[in-house]
């Protein structure tokens, strides 16, 4: 089947919802993605910031073979070697105590959110239920996480959603403030705000949260599923920010390319939450993905996958100082290490199509956002060409 054929029969029977780009990707290798007819394109998008290490990563990919010859599956009734590893290695570069695989970052909210209502639960009796979230927030697609994510027209479909949940304007304590009561058990955020447009938390803000948490016995709920895992520079951004949450959610860059997810709590919020029979998943953390998650951590630490971030970190700022002082119609960049965004006064989705006929892939976030997640592996040549051909699309525009 040529292209146009895939696309036909792909539309003939797959439930029409997403707008996907008239693209068939096939191949990949290191930074690079290939079609089925053999046009390279530059990933400056890692499949939404999940290939961390790019593509076609023989110790990635090595491990992840030999644990498929052992063993994939065993449900979580059992101990299984790649979940212990996995689960030690995540909390010792999260600085937290106790995790719960998940297969998705949506799972991870569901479950960070009821590790909120039961800890209140537990501790205040059964009236404590209201959460906080903020504009502009994104946590995935499932009930609960879409109850409290920040983007009404995503949610507005699909009412009545859970109950409880008040928006909070990002960056204004004030605005947290105000929607405190003495029912909130848990206050939610993006450290970096990913599909709402690439707003990094300001320090005072972040810290200021996390004092009024304290301050009421209130849970911090940080979703790093985007914003985790390297992709700014440290293993988790709210590491930059002299602060820790009660809860943490992670997935994405988790694995590096299989599907799973995390949420990961201290001890005080473990003694005072779940307990069996509270919550379960029949493959969340699976020995498949939990090898993953165990060879992700160890080679983001021998191969100092922060370290390059950062250091690559001043050129790529560099370079879209430059994209925004050449065109007018690009106003302004911000971000954290590998996670960009350029803001656009032109369509940012036709920028997005037009990049992928030049043979680069980028994103969008929220509606005048382009976004960058490129591997974490991204070094400079590419950061050349990434520039090279973003110019070549936006000189369209001139
Ligand atoms: C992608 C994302 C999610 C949802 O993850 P899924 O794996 O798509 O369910 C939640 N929160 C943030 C910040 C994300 O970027």
């Amino acid at each position: 089947m040529n292209k146009t054929e895939l696309i036909q029969n792909a539309e003939e029977h797959l439930f029409h919802v997403y707008n996907r780009f008239p693209v068939v990707f096939d191949d990949g290798k290191g930074v690079y993605l290939y079609d089925t007819d053999g046009k390279e394109y530059l990933d400056f998008a890692s499949g939404i910031g999940v290939m961390a290490f790019g593509y076609d990563n023989k110790e990635y990919q090595d491990a992840l073979i030999a644990q498929i010859q052992k063993l994939t599956h065993t449900s979580n009734l059992y101990y299984h070697k790649p979940m212990i590893e996995a689960a030690e290695k995540i909390c010792k570069i999260a600085g937290l105590d106790k995790v719960f695989f998940t297969n998705s970052g949506a799972e991870a909210i569901e479950g960070a959110l009821k590790v909120a209502k039961k800890y209140a639960y537990t501790k205040k009796g059964a009236n404590q239920y209201e959460v906080i979230a903020m504009g502009h927030s994104f946590h995935g697609r499932t009930v609960g996480a879409l109850s409290v994510t920040g983007t009404e027209h995503y949610r507005e479909p699909f009412y009545p959603l859970m109950d409880g949940v008040k928006f909070a304007e990002f960056n204004d304590l004030s605005t947290v403030e105000a929607a405190i009561t003495d029912k909130t058990c848990a206050i939610l955020m993006e450290t970096l705000q990913g599909e709402g447009g690439i707003y990094p938390a300001d320090r005072e803000f972040l810290q200021g949260l996390r004092k009024l948490c304290d301050e009421k016995d209130i849970l911090l709920i940080l979703d790093e599923i985007q914003c985790g895992m390297g992709r700014t520079g440290s293993m988790f951004a709210f590491q930059r920010y002299g602060i820790k949450p009660d809860i943490l959610t992670a997935a994405k860059a988790l694995g590096a390319g299989v599907p799973v997810g995390a949420f990961l709590v201290t001890d005080q919020v473990a003694k005072q939450s779940l307990v069996p029979g509270d919550h379960g998943t029949t493959y969340g953390g699976n020995p498949l993905v939990t090898a993953a998650v165990a060879k992700t951590i160890d080679m983001m630490e021998e191969h100092k996958i922060c370290e390059h971030v950062q250091e690559m970190t001043p050129y790529l700022e560099k370079v879209l100082d430059e994209i925004v002082l050449k065109y007018p119609f690009a106003t302004e960049h911000r971000g954290m290490g590998y996670m960009q965004g350029i803001v656009l006064t032109i369509p940012v989705g036709e920028v997005v199509k037009k990049s992928l006929e030049h043979g680069l892939v980028v994103l969008s976030a929220g509606k005048d956002v382009l976004r960058l997640l490129p591997p974490l592996v991204m070094d400079k040549d590419g950061i050349d060409e990434m520039k090279q051909k973003l110019c070549e699309v936006l000189d369209q525009y001139v």
